[in-house]
């Protein structure tokens, strides 16, 4: 279909009918979008961005692989929809696959439609397995905007959605930057935010506790990497009181970390994990929950209380098959663990080193943080907790001049995320830092450490 519609006609069709996520309406202009390639996309009139965001953090293998649309076209013509209730080939090799790259005995998946709808799953299971009602999750963690997982949610976007879910309970995840347990080595938040959740699993009663969320890295919140042994220990936590461990890897999952999921890299097996994003990159809509054998079989004779029409829809299946084929075919896994080892993590720590407003560089694989702040020995943040308006016009600033020079950045709060496709090469990655390394001069401007 070649609409042909000019810059300024989708941007009126747009303004006129199209209800945008998260937004005042009247306030936003979005920009029209024409294409993509690789780690590329541009706009209407021809401007080309390197995108330093993967849009929504789910474009790990890249705009448009070949591949990929190839897999969709061909699935197209084969067949386009298919209840749920029926088996399928690309269905079944969906499955097979996640299967195959997930860790332990996790072997069945069920298929939702995104990321909030693989957590609102993986507590029905949970709920379901334990018979109990309450489920821990953490202050710092975005697990979806649908009833169920805006409660999960710990961040500001929860707050106009409260008061939520019954049952939800907050802890403190370990983030030794501003730990909210007054630690100063890694070695001592993990084990103060472990005292931390345990303490509180047994003041709520863990005869009460269906499951404890978390994302295995926080991703919107900050690109929170774990300390060494804490995720070993909720996983002892969970199962001493047999509490069902939710790992929500919808962002750091299928390469983001450099590893199938963030979880193979401290060798720790929960009992669900939720994906969606990179799992197809988001070339068709597809989430899912993978399973262990002792939940799955909870539900091998009693049945499972939930369903979507587009379960397992064929063309996302399809994506996902083609996807998951060619991240093994050309090692995207692999290529992210380097990245990060060899180019954005080293190349992000020398940026620190020019530019005071740079409080701290963390993350892994294709998923980094730089934290900015106006002085580094208080740590105040650039701009505030939650700042809008003219409260966050230095972030605002500091995004713009990225895009002014063609590179697409992802700011949060006082943050701003580098989380390019895993595919990206390093001279493109190199070049987007370049571009941000002189965008930071903007937010030195703020400093007044
Ligand atoms: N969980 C995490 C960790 C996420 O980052 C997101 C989306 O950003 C979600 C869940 C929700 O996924 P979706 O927007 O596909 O519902």
């Amino acid at each position: 279909m070649d609409l042909d519609y000019d810059a300024a006609t989708i941007r009126r069709l747009d303004k006129d009918h199209v209800f945008h996520s998260w937004s005042a309406q009247a306030q936003i202009s979005p920009l029209p979008i024409a294409g993509a390639e690789g780690s590329w996309f541009w706009d209407a009139d021809g401007k080309r961005y390197l995108d330093f965001s993967s849009q929504l953090v789910n474009v790990n293998i890249g705009h448009q692989h070949p591949a990929i649309v190839a897999a969709i076209q061909e699935q197209a013509g084969r067949l386009t929809t298919l209840a749920p209730g029926f088996a399928n080939d690309v269905r079944a090799e969906a499955a097979r696959l996640i299967a195959e790259v997930a860790p332990g005995d996790l072997d069945q998946v069920f298929f939702t439609n995104g990321g909030a709808e693989a957590n609102e799953n993986a507590i029905r299971m949970a709920r379901l397995h334990t018979g109990r009602h309450k489920v821990l999750a953490a202050y710092r963690s975005y697990h979806g905007a649908t009833a169920g997982a805006i409660a999960l949610t710990g961040d500001p976007r929860r707050w106009a959605s409260e008061p939520g879910l019954p049952g939800v309970v907050r802890y403190w995840g370990p983030y030794l930057y501003r730990s909210a347990f007054h630690a100063t080595t890694e070695a001592e938040e993990c084990e103060r935010a472990l005292s931390h959740l345990r303490d509180l699993v047994a003041v709520e009663g863990p005869q009460t506790i269906a499951a404890i969320i978390l994302e295995t890295v926080v991703g919107t919140n900050g690109i929170l990497v774990p300390p060494e042994g804490y995720l070993a220990g909720v996983r002892a936590l969970c199962d001493e009181f047999g509490i069902v461990l939710v790992a929500d890897e919808v962002m750091a999952g299928f390469a983001r970390c450099g590893e199938w999921f963030a979880v193979d890299r401290w060798g720790v097996t929960p009992d669900l994990i939720t994906f969606a994003k990179g799992v197809n990159s988001g070339y068709v809509p597809l989430g899912g929950v993978v399973i262990s054998a002792e939940i799955a079989a909870t539900f091998a004779d009693r049945p499972f209380p939930g369903g979507l029409t587009y379960s397992g829809h064929p063309l996302a299946c399809a994506s996902a098959v083609a996807s998951i084929n060619v991240m093994r075919d050309e090692k995207v896994v692999e290529n992210a663990r380097r990245l990060g080892d060899e180019v954005l993590g080293p190349e992000l720590r020398a940026l620190a080193e020019r530019h005071p407003s740079v409080g701290e560089v963390r993350g892994l694989g294709a998923f980094w943080a730089l934290e900015l702040v106006r002085d580094r020995a208080t740590r105040e943040p650039l701009v505030p907790f939650n700042a809008a308006g003219p409260a966050a016009a230095p972030m605002g600033e500091l995004a713009a001049a990225c895009k002014a020079e063609g590179l697409w950045p992802f700011v949060h709060f006082n943050r701003t995320h580098v989380v390019p496709p895993c595919t990206i090469s390093d001279d493109e990655a190199r070049a987007g830092i370049a571009i941000l390394d002189r965008a930071l001069d903007i937010a030195d401007r703020y400093y007044t450490g």
